[in-house]
């Protein structure tokens, strides 16, 4: 098959990179996002005949149908080495009808408990792949350091799937005072020769300026070269090594809800997905766009709800906004940069340039009559307040003993108020252990800005999940690499100094 080139949504490179070459660039150079020049059509029976297949050979008949410029051999084999026992659900993403019409689509049986896993057990294989390829054609010399700022679960799902994959290093900064003592922990035993971990001392915004800052200094990066042959890299939520993955599981979950009788061949369905950067609502968008049976995109946000706005009145607008903490960080977003891809295709390149410079200097955009209605005729979204998001945790568990996260409890509950007659796929991206104090709080009736109570408010993260187990009994099991934590040996205990300064004495001290 042809191998698919890629347009970059600034139109500044016009040099029309492959899949492994995008890979490994991850941004354009002037800051425009990678998008496949064209995208597969699949069939009705091609769609369906996805529930035939173990999922790795799902996603592996999806990467050779978007052109990867890999063999197909190939591309089997790192899937059935992406989807396998690192899952701790065969089905690698399976589908729960909780209530007759809302399907939860379980995108959490990986590794790490949270969604995230899904593109990074998959992206590191692809990127080492490409660097060994490009290596060996004589077209590159170095290896990779990738730089992780994190606000808690991307650093972890970026270790477990970089570690000890070829030509890669890893190092992830969290602030220090600003994640969960799960979220610490998970990081800090983290296993593998390639990886380390860094506290910062600072919150989420100094951990990631410090990170930014090293990316940005010539010196620093040029030191690396010489003394290390090492290019640093950020394998972050826009690269296109990432969407890809989070294609696959809709075209997976629209065959196995006719499988299930869910839905009839060929009716539509909506889909419902808790929304931060943007990425995982634009997998289903891609999905849509190639063909799979889905009417309207359902885009559920937080109190951070400058996405909702957007669709319902086409200004995306952050020139007076606040960041506010949520119980579902994961989401909270001022900038979402996915979006930019979306408004490639509804609009154009020279839309985009000039949207995106709008936004920079003025902290705001307004998109065109056309382009606003060619949006609405897909998307609409709906935002959740914090307690309200508590509240859907307790209410849903009491009426059907389904236990979800606070990530999904927001998408949960946009998609009971948007619901129409088409059956509902309800993106859940959370394990609820990940974010167990929250989950705590709502099947108590804590309300989210009030602290724990006296006699729980001393436990440890994993102590506190056995609370949670004992109020909710049997549904509400702890996966086994969540409950080890305790025991678990921490092998990163350096916290370092915020700027750019820590960072790049961090990294160096790690590199030895
Ligand atoms: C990253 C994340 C999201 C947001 O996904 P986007 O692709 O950034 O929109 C939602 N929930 C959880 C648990 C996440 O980790």
């Amino acid at each position: 098959m042809k191998e698919t080139l890629y347009l970059d949504t600034r139109d500044r490179d016009v040099t029309r990179p492959t899949f492994s070459d995008v890979v490994v660039k991850g941004i354009a150079h002037g800051g425009g996002l990678y998008v496949p020049e064209r995208l597969p059509e699949l069939t009705l029976p091609e769609v369906l005949s996805f529930g035939d297949w173990p999922y790795w050979r799902r996603a592996a008949a999806l990467f050779s149908r978007f052109g990867v410029d890999l063999p197909a051999e190939r591309i089997d084999t790192l899937m059935q080495r992406a989807y396998a026992q690192n899952f701790d659900d065969e089905r690698i993403a399976p589908l729960v009808e909780v209530v007759a019409g809302m399907h939860v689509l379980e995108l959490w049986h990986g590794p790490t408990s949270a969604f995230k896993d899904m593109a990074l057990q998959c992206m590191p294989l692809f990127f080492a792949e490409a660097v060994e390829r490009k290596q060996q054609a004589g077209e590159l010399a170095d290896d990779f350091l990738i730089l992780v700022a994190t606000s808690g679960d991307t650093g972890k799902a970026a270790l477990e799937g970089f570690a000890d994959r070829a030509h890669t290093g890893i190092v992830v900064f969290y602030p220090a005072e600003g994640v969960s003592d799960i979220q610490r922990k998970q990081m800090v035993t983290q296993r593998g020769d390639n990886v380390g971990v860094f506290g910062v001392r600072g919150n989420f915004d100094d951990c990631q300026n410090a990170v930014k800052a090293a990316f940005n200094d010539e010196a620093f990066n040029e030191a690396l070269h010489a003394e290390k042959n090492l290019r640093l890299s950020s394998a972050n939520s826009i690269n296109w090594g990432r969407l890809l993955p989070q294609i696959v599981y809709y075209v997976s979950a629209y065959a196995d809800m006719v499988a299930s009788g869910g839905v009839v061949a060929g009716e539509p369905i909506d889909v419902c997905v808790p929304t931060g950067n943007f990425g995982n609502i634009l997998g289903a968008y891609y999905a849509k766009q190639i063909g799979v049976p889905i009417d309207r995109l359902l885009c559920a946000s937080n109190e951070n709800n400058v996405l909702a706005d957007f669709i319902a009145t086409g200004t995306y607008d952050i020139s007076g906004r606040a960041f506010v903490t949520t119980p579902s960080p994961s989401m909270d977003i001022l900038i979402s940069s996915n979006l930019e891809r979306l408004l490639f295709h509804l609009a154009g390149p020279t839309h985009v340039r000039a949207w995106m410079a709008e936004l920079a200097e003025t902290g705001r955009f307004r998109v065109d009559r056309e382009t606003f209605g060619a949006m609405r005729a897909t998307f609409i979204g709906d935002w959740v307040r914090n307690d309200e998001s508590l509240a859907v945790i307790r209410r849903v568990f009491e009426e059907t003993g389904y236990l979800m996260d606070p990530h999904t409890a927001v998408a949960w509950e946009v998609a009971e108020r948007l619901r129409d007659q088409n059956p509902v796929l309800v993106v859940s991206t959370a394990h609820w252990a990940k974010f167990g104090a929250d989950v705590y709080k709502a099947l108590t009736g804590v309300a989210y800005d009030d602290a724990l109570p006296a006699e729980v408010a001393g436990l440890s993260g994993v102590q506190l999940l056995a609370e949670v187990q004992a109020l909710a009994g049997d549904g509400a099991r702890v996966p086994r690499a969540l409950a080890e934590l305790d025991a678990a040996a921490e092998r990163f205990t350096d916290v370092v100094d915020a700027g750019r300064d820590g960072v790049e004495r961090a990294v160096r001290a790690w590199l030895g």
